[in-house]
């Protein structure tokens, strides 16, 4: 009866799943702006890397991911044993629930922060105390108040998804300062690599020193590498290691380790996705402006656009072959989040949410 009463995590549908449903010839005709992926694709070192690895896939992987953890680390100015490495970094979120969470404890995260914090705890039979939002960003007082002794994490996930916003680095550091010893602080990351290198919060050094952190990244979003599942949280070795007890022997598939490794090295690619998300969001600013749509200014690859009756906005724009998100789950039924693609996949979008609002007017 407990299991069955969990909820589940409603993911952005695949383009195929939407076809098939809506009577399309093949998936060409469909835009899917749904799930923060970066739209330019992966790297092309990445690809040259993938059909490489392609040739070995008869081999288990190194379950240690020696090649990218020495390159991380490095990179990080982190030690080797400062890293581990998941299924994309959801899986790391569920080692954090295997080693902290349990009957009786609790995490606190922000009532509008990612899901899957809170469905994590719920399967490990942990509470979620909830602190709500300002103006839906973080609110950092909050959320440290609201701290018990059974709390055993803390998730901020910085930029947020999906409200996009973000807490500067003097608010996160004197949060993290004050934080009492008995509580691991999660800090996901999964946006951070498509903000401006100045505007990013140094946190590493706490790592370093040996702080409750633990920041988790994945390669999903700015890397373009979603479909290999591959994310590492950064955190201290004592943390590291209690995580690792967890880890399936072969978590991390080889041709993820390939590619990531690959990626890293392509800071071209990086650069070209930041500027494509800096011109999607000025794109739609501009076009939610025009329309007299309210929207919460972002900081990732992603907007949440208040259009009204969010769900039924998202099933017209299926319809129209346009994919974006409903966040009624997060509370926000008001609203859609919209990933930022291509300048033409952004113009289509734009064009089918105007047709569709004008639709709906009685
Ligand atoms: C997308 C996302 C993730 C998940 O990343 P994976 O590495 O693909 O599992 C984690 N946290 C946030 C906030 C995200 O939006």
């Amino acid at each position: 009866p407990f299991v069955e009463q969990l909820a589940v995590y409603e993911p952005g549908r695949p383009l195929e799943e939407v076809a098939r449903a809506f009577g399309f010839a093949d998936v060409s005709g469909l835009i899917k702006l749904a799930s923060n992926e970066n739209l330019l694709g992966p790297s092309p070192r990445a690809l040259d890397a993938m059909r490489a690895s392609a040739a070995k896939m008869h081999l288990y992987p190194d379950g240690g991911c020696h090649y990218l953890r020495q390159e991380l680390a490095a990179r990080l100015g982190v030690e080797p044993a400062n890293l581990v490495f998941g299924a994309g970094s959801n899986e790391i979120i569920e080692f954090l629930g295997h080693v902290f969470l349990g009957p009786g404890t609790n995490i606190v995260m922000a009532s509008q922060a990612f899901l899957v914090y809170r469905l994590v705890a719920a399967a490990f039979e942990a509470k979620v105390v909830d602190v709500p939002m300002r103006d839906h960003a973080h609110d950092l007082d909050a959320m440290l108040r609201a701290i018990t002794p059974q709390t055993r994490l803390v998730f901020v996930a910085n930029p947020n998804n999906p409200t996009g916003t973000m807490v500067d680095g003097a608010a996160l550091h004197a949060f993290l300062d004050a934080l009492p010893d008995h509580v691991l602080a999660v800090v996901d990351e999964a946006y951070i690599e498509l903000v401006d290198p100045a505007a990013q919060p140094e946190l590493i050094s706490r790592v370093r020193a040996g702080r409750n952190i633990i920041l988790l990244r994945p390669f999903s979003k700015a890397h373009g590498l979603a479909g290999l599942r591959i994310g590492y949280g950064i955190a201290p070795p004592g943390v590291v290691a209690l995580l690792e007890k967890f880890r399936q022997p072969f978590n991390v598939c080889a041709m993820a380790q390939d590619a990531a490794l690959a990626a890293l090295a392509d800071e071209e690619h990086l650069v070209r996705t930041r500027t494509l998300v800096r011109d999607g969001l000025a794109f739609f600013e501009e076009g939610f402006r025009r329309l007299g749509l309210d929207y919460v200014p972002s900081t990732a690859n992603f907007i949440l656009v208040k259009t009204g009756r969010g769900r039924e906005v998202f099933q017209q724009l299926q319809r129209l072959g346009i994919i974006v998100r409903p966040v009624d789950a997060y509370g926000l039924p008001e609203y859609v989040r919209i990933t930022t693609g291509t300048a033409a996949q952004n113009e289509a979008c734009l064009r089918a949410l105007e047709q569709v609002l004008a639709g709906a007017k009685p």
